[in-house]
């Protein structure tokens, strides 16, 4: 049979590393060279189904597969990428995929993958580590931010309320305190646990877009009389929308003295801990009982690697357990480690840490301090560009890699179509990749600076066209 044979693997293994290299260089250039093809061809989703729908099964030659594509798809390590925030994977880490596919150890159990489960661990402990968490610290990888986020508030709900695991109801709806500006799926979590509309207790932001530390005491009584069991609050390192970090220290020591779980979404931004000159972003980190960060958004790894990472490492186990507390093994944290199963949603699993583990074997921390410092400091450039333009608006100075601004039309109020358009003709050209956000009713442009290749040239160039579109925009 075709499909397992050893010398087509090899001769397709070759041609394929050939095309995905031409990919990868027509994707690279820089502002004397610039990259062949642009970052986007955008096309309409039907022409794009269409296109599909008419190849024939078992008469198309694969490199023709992949050819089409590539043509049909958006290039993360392209210089003009300033969209949303996944990461262009390392080489080393792209090429462990590979290795994670062809081997396909499922580890549901542990002999079902005795390499990537213990290589897991590493992982999950250095991260711990550089959290600042002790040794206690414990937790897993799972399939993204999102599912991620669910999993540890599973695990602070059965922590702060076990009889909930076991009865299923125990008195009033768990709650939780979070910023306003929280990921969208904080929300989904709370849905999909049951608690319903007060599940989600807002504590408004400031003008910075950091939860308003100084509201919590307020929102925390004031759930509790509309009857609810607050058992949480959860930081955001860094919100989605504007990047911005809430004070973790500050969270941290109002849920010691309240008795509450101290979660942090660092999907985007725990990564921060890695940065030498913006680790300062996180202090407070090392408080928490569970944060969730993502590998393929700030560190070089291809989607979806995500690590849950708990101070107390036991904690973990709690999430799906349904024993009453006094039957809780305490010594399962030590004895039941390489069966992740028992703490994850996932049953078999992709071999995610050995796309993590090749980074650090190839290239060190350093990589990731590199990374995160170079795309940090290139946001803080795009922003103090866009601010020394008379016709452009920065929202705020930047705390990560995200960055808001708009175009200023000499009619205020054609802003929110203006730049709406502005980024509609940007995706229709496909010269730039740029998102947008809408915050209070107003229309913000939205980039995260995530390639290997841009520079301050590009930056520029984006600022331009910004406002080379709005002009021509604001007149019609
Ligand atoms: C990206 C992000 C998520 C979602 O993570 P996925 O890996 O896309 O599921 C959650 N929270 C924050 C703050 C994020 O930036």
């Amino acid at each position: 049979m075709d499909y397992f044979d050893t010398n087509l693997f090899r001769q397709q293994g070759r041609e394929l590393i050939d095309l995905l290299t031409e990919f990868l260089q027509q994707s690279s250039g820089n502002a004397k060279t610039p990259p062949a093809e642009q970052v986007l061809k955008f096309r309409n989703e039907d022409d794009v189904y269409a296109a599909w729908k008419s190849a024939r099964p078992g008469e198309t030659p694969l490199s023709d597969v992949f050819r089409q594509v590539f043509r049909q798809s958006i290039r993360l390590h392209h210089p003009r990428f300033l969209g949303h925030q996944i990461s262009p994977p390392a080489v080393v880490s792209a090429l462990s995929g590979l290795v994670a596919d062809v081997l396909n150890n499922g580890m549901g159990v542990y002999e079902m993958g005795m390499a990537g489960t213990a290589l897991e661990r590493v992982v999950v402990e250095m991260v711990a580590e550089q959290f600042g968490m002790g040794n206690s610290a414990g937790g897993f990888l799972t399939s993204g931010g999102s599912l991620g986020n669910l999993t540890a508030l599973l695990c602070a709900r059965n922590s702060k309320i076990p009889e909930i695991a076991i009865d299923g109801h125990a008195g009033p709806l768990p709650a939780v305190l979070v910023s306003g500006q929280a990921h969208y799926c904080v929300q989904r979590a709370a849905t999909i646990m049951g608690w319903g509309k007060g599940g989600i207790v807002t504590v408004p932001a400031n003008q910075r877009f950091q939860m308003d530390v100084a509201q919590l005491p307020g929102r925390l009584k004031q759930a509790q009389e509309d009857n609810r069991k607050v058992i949480a609050v959860i930081g955001s390192a860094c919100s989605t929308a504007t990047g911005a970090y809430d004070d973790l220290k500050a969270i941290g020591e109002f849920c010691q003295a309240n008795d509450l779980w101290f979660h942090v979404d660092g999907a985007h931004g725990a990564a921060a801990a890695f940065s030498g000159k913006y680790r300062s972003l996180v202090d407070g980190i090392e408080m928490a009982d569970s944060v969730v960060m993502d590998f393929h958004k700030l560190l070089l790894t291809p989607a979806l690697t995500t690590a849950v990472v708990f101070r107390n490492g036991r904690d973990a186990y709690r999430t799906f357990s349904q024993k009453a507390d006094y039957l809780f093994q305490e010594d399962e944290h030590d004895t039941q480690w390489h069966n992740i199963a028992l703490r994850s949603f996932e049953c078999t699993k992709l071999m995610m840490s050995l796309k993590v583990f090749s980074i650090l074997a190839q290239h060190g921390f350093q990589a990731w301090d590199q990374n995160v410092t170079r795309l940090y400091d290139l946001a803080r450039t795009l922003a103090r560009l866009g601010s020394e333009r008379k016709d452009v608006e920065v929202l705020v100075e930047p705390e990560s890699s995200i960055v808001c601004y708009r175009y200023l039309p000499a009619d205020q109020s054609a802003s929110n179509r203006v730049n709406a358009k502005i980024r509609e003709r940007l995706l229709q050209a496909g010269r730039f990749y740029i998102v947008q956000t809408v915050i209070d009713g107003v229309h913000w442009l939205r980039t995260t600076v995530g390639s290997v290749n841009t520079t301050e040239h590009e930056l520029n160039e984006l600022l331009s066209e910004v406002v080379a579109l709005g002009r021509e925009l604001e007149g019609e």
